[in-house]
Protein backbone atom coordinates (compact mmCIF):
# COMPACT_ATOMS: atom_id res chain seq x y z
CA UNK A 1 0.00 0.00 0.00
CA UNK A 2 1.52 2.87 -1.07
CA UNK A 3 1.98 5.91 1.85
CA UNK A 4 0.09 9.36 2.00
CA UNK A 5 2.32 12.50 2.41
CA UNK A 6 1.67 15.62 3.67
CA UNK A 7 4.57 18.49 3.29
CA UNK A 8 4.15 21.35 5.37
CA UNK A 9 6.55 23.63 3.64
CA UNK A 10 6.47 21.99 0.08
CA UNK A 11 7.79 25.61 -1.84
CA UNK A 12 10.89 25.15 0.30
CA UNK A 13 14.72 24.04 -0.22
CA UNK A 14 13.56 20.79 2.09
CA UNK A 15 10.28 20.86 0.42
CA UNK A 16 11.59 20.27 -3.10
CA UNK A 17 13.97 17.57 -1.91
CA UNK A 18 11.10 15.87 -0.67
CA UNK A 19 9.12 15.81 -3.93
CA UNK A 20 12.14 14.71 -5.60
CA UNK A 21 12.69 11.52 -4.05
CA UNK A 22 8.65 11.29 -3.79
CA UNK A 23 8.24 11.24 -7.64
CA UNK A 24 11.46 8.73 -7.88
CA UNK A 25 8.90 6.33 -6.04
CA UNK A 26 5.45 6.52 -7.02
CA UNK A 27 4.57 3.05 -6.35
CA UNK A 28 5.24 3.92 -2.53
CA UNK A 29 4.07 7.47 -1.74
CA UNK A 30 1.58 9.65 -2.72
CA UNK A 31 1.49 13.45 -2.07
CA UNK A 32 -2.20 14.01 -0.47
CA UNK A 33 -1.46 17.59 1.01
CA UNK A 34 1.20 20.40 0.69
CA UNK A 35 1.35 23.84 2.35
CA UNK A 36 3.10 27.67 1.25
CA UNK A 37 3.42 30.94 2.22
CA UNK A 38 4.37 33.12 -0.37
CA UNK A 39 5.65 31.23 -3.62
CA UNK A 40 2.38 30.31 -4.79
CA UNK A 41 3.11 30.23 -8.50
CA UNK A 42 5.74 27.35 -7.24
CA UNK A 43 2.94 25.86 -5.29
CA UNK A 44 0.36 25.87 -8.36
CA UNK A 45 3.35 24.05 -10.81
CA UNK A 46 3.66 21.83 -7.84
CA UNK A 47 -0.15 21.08 -7.63
CA UNK A 48 0.19 20.33 -11.54
CA UNK A 49 2.82 17.70 -11.30
CA UNK A 50 1.51 15.97 -8.07
CA UNK A 51 -2.17 16.53 -7.65
CA UNK A 52 -2.45 17.03 -3.73
CA UNK A 53 -6.02 16.47 -2.66
CA UNK A 54 -5.42 19.41 -0.19
CA UNK A 55 -3.76 22.74 -0.19
CA UNK A 56 -3.48 25.31 2.82
CA UNK A 57 -2.07 28.74 2.26
CA UNK A 58 -2.44 32.22 4.53
CA UNK A 59 -5.50 34.23 4.27
CA UNK A 60 -3.56 36.84 1.92
CA UNK A 61 -2.79 34.30 -0.95
CA UNK A 62 -6.35 32.87 -1.21
CA UNK A 63 -7.87 34.48 -3.94
CA UNK A 64 -4.61 34.81 -5.83
CA UNK A 65 -4.26 30.83 -5.34
CA UNK A 66 -8.48 30.32 -6.62
CA UNK A 67 -7.69 32.50 -9.27
CA UNK A 68 -4.24 30.05 -10.76
CA UNK A 69 -6.90 26.91 -10.08
CA UNK A 70 -9.27 28.42 -12.29
CA UNK A 71 -7.05 29.11 -15.25
CA UNK A 72 -4.93 25.69 -14.71
CA UNK A 73 -8.49 23.60 -13.98
CA UNK A 74 -7.12 22.57 -10.83
CA UNK A 75 -10.86 23.42 -8.90
CA UNK A 76 -10.93 20.13 -7.20
CA UNK A 77 -8.14 20.84 -4.92
CA UNK A 78 -9.46 21.71 -1.46
CA UNK A 79 -8.11 24.96 -0.37
CA UNK A 80 -7.79 25.33 3.29
CA UNK A 81 -6.34 28.77 5.25
CA UNK A 82 -3.55 29.73 7.70
CA UNK A 83 -2.76 28.19 11.12
CA UNK A 84 -5.72 25.99 10.96
CA UNK A 85 -5.80 24.64 7.63
CA UNK A 86 -1.59 23.50 8.90
CA UNK A 87 -2.81 21.91 11.87
CA UNK A 88 -5.81 20.10 9.97
CA UNK A 89 -3.65 18.86 6.96
CA UNK A 90 -0.76 17.41 9.71
CA UNK A 91 -3.25 15.71 11.66
CA UNK A 92 -5.46 14.35 8.55
CA UNK A 93 -6.67 10.79 9.26
CA UNK A 94 -5.79 10.09 5.47
CA UNK A 95 -2.11 11.04 6.51
CA UNK A 96 0.81 8.35 7.13
CA UNK A 97 3.95 10.88 7.07
CA UNK A 98 4.24 14.35 7.53
CA UNK A 99 6.94 16.50 6.50
CA UNK A 100 7.83 19.67 8.76
CA UNK A 101 9.71 21.72 6.70
CA UNK A 102 8.15 25.21 7.50
CA UNK A 103 10.88 27.01 8.43
CA UNK A 104 11.08 28.88 12.30
CA UNK A 105 8.82 28.99 15.00
CA UNK A 106 5.71 29.25 12.81
CA UNK A 107 6.20 25.18 12.25
CA UNK A 108 5.42 24.77 15.90
CA UNK A 109 1.95 23.96 16.39
CA UNK A 110 1.57 21.65 13.00
CA UNK A 111 4.57 19.64 13.85
CA UNK A 112 2.94 19.25 17.25
CA UNK A 113 -0.37 18.66 15.90
CA UNK A 114 1.24 15.52 13.77
CA UNK A 115 2.80 14.02 16.29
CA UNK A 116 0.07 14.10 18.51
CA UNK A 117 -2.02 12.56 16.03
CA UNK A 118 0.91 9.52 15.82
CA UNK A 119 2.05 10.38 12.44
CA UNK A 120 5.35 9.56 11.08
CA UNK A 121 6.95 13.09 11.43
CA UNK A 122 10.44 13.81 9.52
CA UNK A 123 11.58 16.74 11.33
CA UNK A 124 13.76 19.73 9.26
CA UNK A 125 12.05 22.34 11.17
CA UNK A 126 14.70 22.32 14.15
CA UNK A 127 13.16 25.48 16.16
CA UNK A 128 9.85 23.59 16.79
CA UNK A 129 11.91 20.92 18.81
CA UNK A 130 14.23 23.83 19.76
CA UNK A 131 11.33 25.57 21.26
CA UNK A 132 9.15 22.60 22.72
CA UNK A 133 11.89 20.52 23.67
CA UNK A 134 10.57 18.28 26.23
CA UNK A 135 7.00 18.60 25.30
CA UNK A 136 7.43 17.62 21.91
CA UNK A 137 9.69 14.40 22.76
CA UNK A 138 6.94 13.33 25.17
CA UNK A 139 4.11 13.87 23.37
CA UNK A 140 5.83 11.23 20.45
CA UNK A 141 5.90 8.87 23.08
CA UNK A 142 2.34 9.67 24.59
CA UNK A 143 0.73 9.15 21.13
CA UNK A 144 3.37 6.08 19.72
CA UNK A 145 4.39 9.17 16.77
CA UNK A 146 7.63 8.04 15.09
CA UNK A 147 9.37 11.39 14.80
CA UNK A 148 12.66 10.80 12.62
CA UNK A 149 15.34 13.57 12.42
CA UNK A 150 16.32 14.66 8.74
CA UNK A 151 18.49 17.36 9.67
CA UNK A 152 21.46 16.25 8.11
CA UNK A 153 23.46 15.48 11.34
CA UNK A 154 20.47 14.06 13.59
CA UNK A 155 19.95 11.72 10.50
CA UNK A 156 23.76 10.79 10.78
CA UNK A 157 23.66 10.41 14.51
CA UNK A 158 20.21 8.65 14.26
CA UNK A 159 22.10 6.25 11.71
CA UNK A 160 25.09 5.63 13.45
CA UNK A 161 23.27 4.89 17.22
CA UNK A 162 22.44 1.33 18.33
CA UNK A 163 19.05 -0.55 17.57
CA UNK A 164 15.97 0.38 19.64
CA UNK A 165 18.27 3.15 21.50
CA UNK A 166 15.11 5.28 21.15
CA UNK A 167 13.57 3.00 23.70
CA UNK A 168 15.81 3.59 26.50
CA UNK A 169 15.35 5.55 29.30
CA UNK A 170 15.69 9.18 28.93
CA UNK A 171 17.49 10.73 31.66
CA UNK A 172 20.63 12.19 29.96
CA UNK A 173 23.12 10.33 30.51
CA UNK A 174 24.14 8.44 27.22
CA UNK A 175 23.39 4.53 27.29
CA UNK A 176 23.93 1.19 25.72
CA UNK A 177 28.12 1.34 25.01
CA UNK A 178 27.60 5.29 23.82
CA UNK A 179 29.61 7.61 25.32
CA UNK A 180 29.68 10.99 23.48
CA UNK A 181 27.94 12.37 20.22
CA UNK A 182 29.98 14.79 17.76
CA UNK A 183 28.11 17.12 16.03
CA UNK A 184 30.03 18.15 12.82
CA UNK A 185 29.43 21.77 11.41
CA UNK A 186 30.81 23.04 7.67
CA UNK A 187 31.18 26.12 9.82
CA UNK A 188 29.94 28.21 6.98
CA UNK A 189 31.16 30.76 4.49
CA UNK A 190 32.91 32.79 6.68
CA UNK A 191 34.38 29.65 8.58
CA UNK A 192 37.96 31.63 8.21
CA UNK A 193 36.75 35.62 8.35
CA UNK A 194 38.44 37.78 11.25
CA UNK A 195 35.60 39.50 13.73
CA UNK A 196 36.75 42.90 11.72
CA UNK A 197 36.23 40.92 8.22
CA UNK A 198 32.41 39.41 9.65
CA UNK A 199 31.53 43.18 10.47
CA UNK A 200 31.21 43.89 6.82
CA UNK A 201 29.59 40.32 5.30
CA UNK A 202 26.43 40.96 3.01
CA UNK A 203 23.38 38.84 3.27
CA UNK A 204 24.04 37.60 -0.58
CA UNK A 205 27.45 36.23 1.25
CA UNK A 206 26.16 34.74 3.96
CA UNK A 207 23.62 33.21 2.43
CA UNK A 208 26.43 31.46 0.10
CA UNK A 209 27.21 28.28 1.92
CA UNK A 210 30.18 26.41 0.69
CA UNK A 211 28.47 22.50 0.48
CA UNK A 212 24.89 23.14 0.85
CA UNK A 213 21.95 24.97 -0.80
CA UNK A 214 19.13 25.91 1.81
CA UNK A 215 16.83 28.42 2.12
CA UNK A 216 18.23 31.74 3.35
CA UNK A 217 17.30 31.48 7.46
CA UNK A 218 19.17 28.56 7.82
CA UNK A 219 21.66 29.84 5.58
CA UNK A 220 22.45 32.69 7.45
CA UNK A 221 22.43 30.46 10.79
CA UNK A 222 25.21 28.09 9.14
CA UNK A 223 27.10 31.54 8.99
CA UNK A 224 26.97 32.64 12.18
CA UNK A 225 26.95 28.85 13.70
CA UNK A 226 23.18 29.58 15.23
CA UNK A 227 22.46 26.63 13.06
CA UNK A 228 24.72 24.48 14.92
CA UNK A 229 23.86 25.97 18.47
CA UNK A 230 20.17 24.68 17.28
CA UNK A 231 21.10 21.65 16.41
CA UNK A 232 22.89 21.10 19.63
CA UNK A 233 19.70 21.56 21.15
CA UNK A 234 17.99 19.56 18.73
CA UNK A 235 20.42 17.00 19.54
CA UNK A 236 19.85 16.83 23.46
CA UNK A 237 16.01 16.70 22.92
CA UNK A 238 15.97 13.82 20.08
CA UNK A 239 18.70 11.62 21.55
CA UNK A 240 18.02 12.03 25.36
CA UNK A 241 21.62 13.36 26.26
CA UNK A 242 22.91 16.50 28.18
CA UNK A 243 24.32 18.53 26.28
CA UNK A 244 27.97 17.51 27.96
CA UNK A 245 27.99 14.91 26.17
CA UNK A 246 27.57 16.63 22.84
CA UNK A 247 31.08 17.76 20.98
CA UNK A 248 30.60 20.38 18.48
CA UNK A 249 33.33 19.72 15.26
CA UNK A 250 33.89 22.01 12.40
CA UNK A 251 34.58 20.10 9.51
CA UNK A 252 34.90 22.03 5.85
CA UNK A 253 34.35 19.26 3.86
CA UNK A 254 30.79 17.93 5.41
CA UNK A 255 31.69 14.34 4.39
CA UNK A 256 30.63 13.21 7.58
CA UNK A 257 27.61 14.31 8.77
CA UNK A 258 28.38 13.46 12.23
CA UNK A 259 29.34 10.78 14.25
CA UNK A 260 28.39 8.63 17.38
CA UNK A 261 31.65 7.30 20.18
CA UNK A 262 31.09 4.49 21.95
CA UNK A 263 32.83 3.39 25.73
CA UNK A 264 35.15 0.18 23.84
CA UNK A 265 37.11 3.08 21.83
CA UNK A 266 34.86 2.60 18.62
CA UNK A 267 33.66 6.21 16.68
CA UNK A 268 30.61 5.21 13.97
CA UNK A 269 30.34 7.87 11.02
CA UNK A 270 27.99 8.20 8.92
CA UNK A 271 29.24 9.46 5.47
CA UNK A 272 28.02 11.03 1.86
CA UNK A 273 27.95 13.55 -0.51
CA UNK A 274 26.05 16.99 0.90
CA UNK A 275 22.82 16.37 -0.18
CA UNK A 276 19.36 16.42 1.47
CA UNK A 277 17.82 14.12 -0.55
CA UNK A 278 19.60 11.11 1.63
CA UNK A 279 18.77 11.68 4.78
CA UNK A 280 14.92 12.59 3.56
CA UNK A 281 14.92 9.60 1.65
CA UNK A 282 16.17 7.64 4.99
CA UNK A 283 13.52 8.86 7.52
CA UNK A 284 10.78 8.42 4.85
CA UNK A 285 11.65 4.60 3.88
CA UNK A 286 13.00 3.98 7.78
CA UNK A 287 14.50 1.35 8.50
CA UNK A 288 14.21 0.76 4.46
CA UNK A 289 16.54 1.87 2.28
CA UNK A 290 15.37 3.38 -0.92
CA UNK A 291 17.27 4.90 -4.21
CA UNK A 292 17.91 8.07 -4.41
CA UNK A 293 20.04 10.36 -7.24
CA UNK A 294 22.66 11.11 -4.63
CA UNK A 295 25.89 9.53 -6.31
CA UNK A 296 27.64 7.18 -3.64
CA UNK A 297 30.78 8.96 -1.85
CA UNK A 298 33.91 8.72 -4.45
CA UNK A 299 36.76 8.45 -1.99
CA UNK A 300 39.23 8.79 -4.04
CA UNK A 301 37.82 12.42 -5.04
CA UNK A 302 36.72 13.52 -1.83
CA UNK A 303 40.02 12.01 0.19
CA UNK A 304 40.44 15.38 2.58
CA UNK A 305 38.90 14.94 6.12
CA UNK A 306 39.77 18.38 8.26
CA UNK A 307 38.59 18.62 11.92
CA UNK A 308 38.94 21.50 14.30
CA UNK A 309 37.29 23.37 16.97
CA UNK A 310 34.92 26.07 16.74
CA UNK A 311 35.77 29.73 17.94
CA UNK A 312 33.19 30.58 19.73
CA UNK A 313 34.71 34.21 19.89
CA UNK A 314 34.15 34.89 16.39
CA UNK A 315 30.83 32.74 16.23
CA UNK A 316 29.56 33.35 19.91
CA UNK A 317 26.41 32.01 18.98
CA UNK A 318 27.08 28.87 19.35
CA UNK A 319 28.01 29.06 23.05
CA UNK A 320 24.63 31.33 23.72
CA UNK A 321 22.82 28.03 22.24
CA UNK A 322 24.65 25.95 24.34
CA UNK A 323 23.93 28.18 27.58
CA UNK A 324 20.36 28.10 26.67
CA UNK A 325 20.30 24.71 26.53
CA UNK A 326 22.12 24.77 30.34
CA UNK A 327 19.88 27.13 31.58
CA UNK A 328 16.60 25.31 30.79
CA UNK A 329 13.35 26.17 30.58
CA UNK A 330 12.06 28.75 28.29
CA UNK A 331 15.07 29.99 27.16
CA UNK A 332 15.97 27.96 24.31
CA UNK A 333 12.54 29.11 22.89
CA UNK A 334 13.74 32.87 23.96
CA UNK A 335 17.21 32.02 21.94
CA UNK A 336 14.98 30.96 19.06
CA UNK A 337 12.69 34.11 18.81
CA UNK A 338 15.61 36.44 19.10
CA UNK A 339 17.70 34.80 16.27
CA UNK A 340 14.64 34.42 14.00
CA UNK A 341 14.08 38.44 14.88
CA UNK A 342 17.57 39.28 14.54
CA UNK A 343 18.29 36.74 11.53
CA UNK A 344 15.42 38.85 9.88
CA UNK A 345 17.04 42.36 10.29
CA UNK A 346 20.15 41.33 9.23
CA UNK A 347 18.92 40.32 5.95
CA UNK A 348 16.62 43.52 5.43
CA UNK A 349 20.30 45.06 6.11
CA UNK A 350 19.14 46.96 9.38
CA UNK A 351 21.74 45.01 11.49
CA UNK A 352 25.06 44.05 10.96
CA UNK A 353 25.88 40.00 10.80
CA UNK A 354 27.93 40.90 13.92
CA UNK A 355 25.01 42.12 15.81
CA UNK A 356 22.74 39.33 15.36
CA UNK A 357 24.32 36.97 18.49
CA UNK A 358 24.22 40.40 20.18
CA UNK A 359 20.40 40.83 19.54
CA UNK A 360 20.36 37.21 21.38
CA UNK A 361 22.26 37.95 24.04
CA UNK A 362 20.13 40.87 25.05
CA UNK A 363 17.61 39.61 24.89
CA UNK A 364 17.83 36.54 26.70
CA UNK A 365 19.13 39.04 29.35
CA UNK A 366 15.77 40.64 29.30
CA UNK A 367 13.44 38.02 28.94
CA UNK A 368 12.62 36.08 32.44
CA UNK A 369 13.29 31.82 32.32
CA UNK A 370 10.95 29.70 33.82
CA UNK A 371 9.93 26.74 33.17
CA UNK A 372 8.71 24.96 29.58
CA UNK A 373 5.40 23.56 31.58
CA UNK A 374 2.82 24.35 28.08
CA UNK A 375 2.88 25.32 25.06
CA UNK A 376 0.81 28.41 26.25
CA UNK A 377 3.98 29.47 28.06
CA UNK A 378 6.56 28.24 24.70
CA UNK A 379 4.57 30.62 23.02
CA UNK A 380 3.93 33.45 25.02
CA UNK A 381 7.66 33.44 25.90
CA UNK A 382 8.63 33.38 21.88
CA UNK A 383 5.96 36.96 21.59
CA UNK A 384 7.88 38.27 24.37
CA UNK A 385 11.07 37.71 23.12
CA UNK A 386 10.02 38.92 19.68
CA UNK A 387 8.93 42.13 21.07
CA UNK A 388 11.92 42.98 22.78
CA UNK A 389 14.30 41.92 19.77
CA UNK A 390 12.56 44.18 18.04
CA UNK A 391 13.11 46.90 20.22
CA UNK A 392 16.55 46.00 20.42
CA UNK A 393 16.92 45.99 17.10
CA UNK A 394 15.71 49.33 16.44
CA UNK A 395 17.29 50.95 18.90
CA UNK A 396 20.54 49.34 17.48
CA UNK A 397 19.57 51.02 14.16
CA UNK A 398 19.02 54.98 15.61
P1 LIG B 1 12.93 27.57 3.02
O1 LIG B 1 12.98 28.99 3.42
O2 LIG B 1 13.56 27.16 1.73
O3 LIG B 1 11.42 27.03 3.05
C1 LIG B 1 10.58 27.30 4.10
C2 LIG B 1 9.18 26.79 3.83
O4 LIG B 1 8.33 27.24 4.89
C3 LIG B 1 8.58 27.35 2.54
O5 LIG B 1 7.70 26.41 1.99
C4 LIG B 1 7.80 28.57 3.03
O6 LIG B 1 6.74 28.95 2.16
C5 LIG B 1 7.26 28.05 4.35
N1 LIG B 1 7.01 29.11 5.32
C6 LIG B 1 7.80 30.18 5.61
N2 LIG B 1 7.23 30.94 6.58
C7 LIG B 1 6.05 30.36 6.88
C8 LIG B 1 5.00 30.68 7.79
N3 LIG B 1 5.04 31.77 8.57
N4 LIG B 1 3.93 29.86 7.83
C9 LIG B 1 3.85 28.76 7.06
N5 LIG B 1 4.82 28.40 6.18
C10 LIG B 1 5.91 29.19 6.10
O7 LIG B 1 13.61 26.75 4.24
P2 LIG B 1 14.36 25.34 4.18
O8 LIG B 1 13.60 24.38 3.34
O9 LIG B 1 15.79 25.55 3.93
O10 LIG B 1 14.24 24.90 5.71
C11 LIG B 1 13.02 24.42 6.26
C12 LIG B 1 13.33 23.89 7.67
O11 LIG B 1 14.21 22.78 7.55
C13 LIG B 1 14.03 24.90 8.58
O12 LIG B 1 13.59 24.74 9.88
C14 LIG B 1 15.49 24.51 8.47
O13 LIG B 1 16.22 24.84 9.63
C15 LIG B 1 15.39 23.01 8.31
N6 LIG B 1 16.51 22.40 7.61
C16 LIG B 1 16.81 22.76 6.34
C17 LIG B 1 17.90 22.21 5.69
C18 LIG B 1 18.21 22.55 4.26
O14 LIG B 1 19.14 21.98 3.70
N7 LIG B 1 17.50 23.46 3.63
C19 LIG B 1 18.78 21.25 6.36
C20 LIG B 1 18.34 20.90 7.68
C21 LIG B 1 17.26 21.46 8.29
P3 LIG B 1 7.00 29.95 0.88
O15 LIG B 1 8.30 29.52 0.29
O16 LIG B 1 5.84 29.67 0.00
O17 LIG B 1 7.05 31.33 1.43
MG1 LIG C 1 21.99 20.38 9.81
Amino acid sequence: MSQSVCILGVTGSIGQSTLKILQQHPEKYSVFAVTAHSRILELVEICKQYRPKIVVVPANKVAELQQQFQKQDLNHIEILIGEAGLIAVAEHPDVDVVMAAIVGAAGLLPTLAAVKAGKRVLLANKEALVMSGDLMMQAALDYNAQLLPVDSEHNAIFQCLPDGYFQAERNGQPKQGVSRILLTASGGPFLNHSLEQLQNVTPAQACKHPNWSMGQKISVDSATLMNKGLELIEACHLFAISEQFVTVVVHPQSIIHSMVQYVDGSTLAQMGNPDMCTPIAHALAWPERIQTHVPALDLFMNHQLDFQEPDTTRFPALKLARQAMQSGGLAPAILNAANEVAVAAFLNQAIAFTEIPQVVEQTLNQVENSAAESIELILQADRVARSIAQQIVINNGS
